[in-house]
């Protein structure tokens, strides 16, 4: 388990990646560079975006500047994007990642992800993330929303394996199969909307586990995340939040706890299921 926002998480080709970080999903370009610099500045060394968020600039600016103010280097900072569902050609896949770097402003990317699998259609896009992988573009390739049916696909094919799987999990979505099915595989899993984009905030469960500990929901429930080995990015663009949900660290969930706060489990998505979002191709 990390142990501190600077602990690293070693993937199964060898790269380290933060186990927690800052997501930028519907924060608008012009108030994502002071998010990502906010973040930084308050320790958080991973930064998730994507090309369809449309703040990739925003990103790539809020980087340049909280790298400058809290006197650190490029490679001191995690940084992943994803692949859109209308680009999962070979060629798309290279033009997109190709945009996405221009406007991050960077020359590699830590972790790229192909963002939804569609209609089994990533296996084009996946040959084009080897390629970029292998070139050295990319430290570490991956996969997002991807099911236990896509996984056993993409394996059959890849010749290098996906490192992770970006999926949606909470309190109310465990993803017990699916995680299984990782560990197995030796494929990480991060969680998005680990907050359930703040609807979980106001569970009676939660909040009076929270009470008892002195502790906002968010860290409740991001620290149940994190003491089970799970990755996690949690979105805020306000600075108090983006400072108490990374204070994580002083604190611990018994073991009641955490099966308190699993069994509320409901199988309860609060975004898309991948097997019905968005086919395109
Ligand atoms: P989260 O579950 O992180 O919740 C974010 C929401 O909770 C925001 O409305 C935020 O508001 C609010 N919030 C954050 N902290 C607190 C707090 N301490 N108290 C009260 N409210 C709080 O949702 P996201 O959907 O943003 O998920 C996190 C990240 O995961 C995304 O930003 C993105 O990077 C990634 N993601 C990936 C997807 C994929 O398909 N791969 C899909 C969705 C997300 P405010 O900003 O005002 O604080």
């Amino acid at each position: 388990m990390i142990n501190s926002l600077q602990d690293k998480v070693k993937l199964a080709n060898g790269v380290e990646i933060p186990g927690f970080g800052l997501g930028v999903f519907q924060v608008p370009d012009h108030e994502t560079k002071d998010a990502v610099k906010e973040a930084i500045l308050n320790g958080y060394r991973l930064i998730d975006t994507a090309q369809i968020y449309g703040n990739e600039k925003g990103t790539g600016l809020g980087i340049q500047e909280g790298l400058v103010a809290a006197n650190l280097k490029r490679e001191d900072l995690f940084v992943t994007s994803k692949v859109w569902n209308d680009h999962l050609s070979y060629d798309e896949t290279i033009k997109a990642f190709e945009q996405s770097l221009a406007d991050l402003g960077l020359d590699y990317l830590d972790l790229y992800l192909i963002h939804w699998p569609g209609h089994d259609a990533y296996k084009e896009s996946w040959k084009a993330m080897e390629y970029l992988y292998q070139s050295g573009k990319i430290k570490a390739i991956g996969v997002s929303n991807f099911q236990v049916h896509h996984l056993e696909k993409l394996l059959s094919f890849a010749t290098v394996k996906p490192v992770l799987n970006q999926i949606e999990l909470h309190p109310k979505l465990t993803q017990n199969e699916l995680r299984e099915f990782c560990q197995k595989h030796q494929i990480a899993i991060q969680a998005w909307s680990p907050l359930m984009q703040g609807q979980i905030l106001t569970n009676p469960t939660i909040q009076s586990i929270a009470e008892q500990h002195g502790r906002s929901v968010a860290q409740i429930v991001l620290r149940w995340g994190i003491q089970q080995d799970i990755l996690v990015v949690s979105k805020s663009v306000k600075p108090e939040r983006i400072k108490s949900n990374a204070q994580l660290f002083d604190f611990q969930l018994s073991d009641e706890d955490m099966k308190t706060i699993s069994a509320l489990n409901e199988d309860l998505r609060v975004g898309p299921n991948p097997d019905q979002f968005n086919f395109v191709m």
